[in-house]
């Protein structure tokens, strides 16, 4: 039995059934994301397929003909559980990448959670070929062997490692490009990005900061972690081997002496990330790198001010810059109340409307 999407239910089911069937819709919706759905809905046995593939179902059908296709003879009860039943909301992951972003503008962030926006550029295209170019330098490795490996003291350099812990209550989540590891000793966290502009930004410390603090949670050393960020400019030569030559250079410079003490000032306002750190710089044709210590004080001080915002104990502040504001994909999609100046033109904004009514911002940078 199946219930109509445009009838939800035969008559002889009655007003009952019709009544289960909205909820259990309006359960699905109000998970805030696919994957919360499928979370609730794969806990409760009522979805066998990957999370992969329940995305694109929900993309192409809609959580109502999903919600209709489940509504069938054995199920219906274990729906009826649910909906009386449902599961607590898990509180909200924060990606470090976010979390550093907030930098840069906390509004954009938190319009990102109000609205759909995908943004394609070919910075973006160069930005993820890049990184994909580096990755593949690794080898595959298995989980089991990394653990014997962190046992027995090796050394080894990390591609890609998933991190993820609680933060002042709040769930982070993030991959780092590179770590360097010996033993149980975090020793360098390499970080590539790749721009036209060699400097190191803000939003760039932070993410370091944040995978350090994550890197102390989940139980590595860091009292001697060097902290790396590896500028890439795009269309600049990309030698072989280039992650480990990176690493390596990044290891040196951290080595030529010791880092002298960084004072952290404690900060209810936005703090500055870049204060008073005792940056090292190297400059190459392929890439320019910015060393400096991991400073669990200023870690602490940075993630925590960016934290108040997901904990809710502050609005979302925004950027004093006007240059960013007509750079910016929410404000060419006017959806920024609070902007300091004009778009500037660099996208073209198309809006779509999926068939659960929500409506898509797609920006895509001009000259693409
Ligand atoms: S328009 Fe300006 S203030 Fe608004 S989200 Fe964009 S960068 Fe931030």
């Amino acid at each position: 039995m199946t219930v109509e999407t445009d009838s939800p239910a035969s008559n002889s089911e009655g007003a009952g059934e019709r009544e289960l069937f909205r909820s259990f819709v309006a359960l699905l919706v109000g998970r805030g994301s696919r994957k919360g759905a499928w979370e609730m809905l794969k806990g409760a046995g009522l979805v066998e397929v990957s999370l992969k593939t329940f995305y694109a179902q929900v993309r192409k059908d809609g959580f109502e003909t999903i919600a209709n296709a489940m509504f069938v003879g054995d199920k219906v009860p274990l729906i009826r559980e649910l909906v009386a039943n449902p599961p607590p909301i898990p509180p909200r992951r924060v990606a470090v990448s976010t979390l550093a972003n907030q930098y840069y503008c906390e509004m954009q962030v938190h319009l990102g959670t109000k609205h759909d926006v995908r943004v394609t550029s070919a910075e973006l295209a160069a930005g993820n070929e890049g990184h994909a170019r580096l990755e593949a330098e690794a080898e595959p490795i298995t989980e089991e062997e990394v653990t014997r490996r962190i046992e027995v003291g090796e050394k080894m350099g990390l591609v890609e490692l998933g991190l993820a812990g609680e933060v002042e209550g709040v769930p982070l989540i993030g991959r780092a490009d590179r770590v360097q590891l010996e033993g149980a000793r975090a020793r360098l966290l390499l970080e590539w990005k790749f721009s036209g502009r060699r400097d190191l930004y803000p939003t760039h410390v932070v993410q370091v900061e944040a995978y350090g603090k994550l890197l102390h949670t989940s139980g590595f050393d860091t009292s001697e972690l060097v902290h790396a960020v590896a500028v890439i400019p795009r269309g600049g030569p990309r030698p072989e081997n280039l992650a480990e030559t990176m690493a390596k250079r990044a290891a040196e410079i951290a080595n030529v002496a010791p880092w002298g003490e960084r004072r952290v000032p404690t900060n209810s306002q936005m703090p500055d990330p870049i204060a008073g750190l005792g940056v090292r710089r190297l400059d190459s044709n392929a890439f320019t790198l910015f060393v400096f210590p991991h400073n669990a004080n200023a870690a602490e001080r940075d993630v925590s001010w960016a934290l108040g915002y997901w904990k809710g104990s502050r609005a979302p502040s925004h950027t004093t810059s006007p240059s960013r504001c007509r750079a910016c994909p929410y404000n060419a999609a006017k959806l920024c109340d609070v902007a300091l100046s004009p778009s500037d033109g660099r996208y073209r904004v198309r809006e779509m409307t999926t068939r659960d009514g929500e409506t898509v911002h797609l920006l895509i940078a001009n000259g693409r």
